[in-house]
């Protein structure tokens, strides 16, 4: 490792806890990980242990580390920083204080965030919207996470909340979401939406190719069968496929026309999923967005893994670290 300064970044994913010290140009230098199931109720001691060892690792060749980022599956109060109830993947960082105790015990900076805002900070500063101003990160996985960067800041809004497009309406009159709300994005676009959508269409349909794809039971329907079946010339998965283009579609319509990126990109778990489609969905995008500002807008699909999201979470540390004047 060259002894360039690190941050050390942290993503929280409801499979597996990534960790790694990352220089300021993006580059991973060291990568280590722990599936969370292997960290039942100890999530917190998890991520701990992992700083600790690339702290460790770092000092043994005389780095500095710089600071602590740390993406987490659900929304972070951006004032007191407490990651709010609704972390449904790791229940026991509800309503922590992550990155104060994480400052404390490790005398470092430290900023948590949710994960979609942190990933878009990544591709904003070391991705595909390297050098724009603006970008909105739309980001189908098992849920629907989205992340805006206006003006070389990103917006959490005033409660925590902003950015927070998956549950945007496409279809105001549309069936009710797992969020509270009707017709959301994520009930058409993201992983769970897909499969849930799919069902609906063959329950008590023996004969449906996707119901006997799935060995008769209805719960083994998941996204990447409704894509593959489509692909393969199903009716019925082509026409939830379909609708899953066209809600994208209109949340790049929703995107293009209120708030005017230069970059949208999308990635995420489905994002693989999206991209033999990509033609599809900005077709779909044209029946939605004002013709001359689409034209403008760069559209792109990319395939996300672990290191996007842990640059997500160095990019969320050197974001804050200069926004605070603390770089
Ligand atoms: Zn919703």
């Amino acid at each position: 490792m060259a002894s360039v300064p690190v941050v050390i970044a942290v993503d929280v994913g409801g499979t597996t806890i990534s960790a790694g010290a990352v220089a300021a140009t993006g580059e991973v230098l060291i990568a280590r990980q722990v599936a969370t199931r292997d960290a039942p109720g100890r999530a917190e001691a998890a991520i701990e242990a992992l700083i600790e060892e690339l702290g460790a690792a770092a000092s043994a060749r005389g780095v500095e580390v710089r600071g602590i980022g740390v993406g987490v599956p659900g929304p972070v109060d951006p004032v007191t920083g407490r990651i709010s109830e609704h972390v449904p993947h790791v229940p026991e960082l509800a309503g922590r204080a992550l990155a104060a105790a994480l400052a404390a015990r490790f005398r470092l900076p430290a900023f948590v965030d949710n994960d979609v805002n942190a990933l878009a900070l990544g591709e904003w500063m070391f991705g595909a919207g390297r050098g724009a101003q603006s970008l909105v990160v739309l980001a189908p996985g098992t849920g629907f996470g989205t992340g805006i960067v206006i003006d070389g800041r990103l917006l959490r809004g005033a409660h925590g909340f902003g950015g927070e497009l998956g549950h945007a309406p496409v279809k105001f009159d549309g069936p009710p979401c797992w969020c509270g709300g009707h017709g959301c994005l994520a009930l058409y676009a993201s992983g769970r939406g897909i499969a849930d959508a799919a069902r609906a269409r063959v329950a008590g349909d023996p004969d449906a190719a996707l119901l006997r794809a799935a060995g008769a039971d209805l719960a083994a329907i998941t996204a990447p069968l409704v894509f593959r079946l489509a692909a393969e010339g199903d009716a019925v998965a082509a026409a939830v496929v379909d609708e899953a283009c066209q809600a994208l579609g209109a949340m790049i319509g929703v995107v293009v026309n209120g708030i005017d990126p230069e970059v949208i990109v999308i990635t995420g778990g489905v994002a693989a999923a999206f991209l033999p489609l990509e033609k599809r969905v900005l077709r779909a995008a044209v029946d939605y967005a004002f013709a001359a500002a689409l034209a403008r807008t760069r559209v792109s699909i990319v395939l996300a893994d672990k290191a996007t999201t842990m640059r997500g979470a160095a990019a969320l540390v050197l974001h804050e670290l200069e926004r605070t004047g603390t770089s």
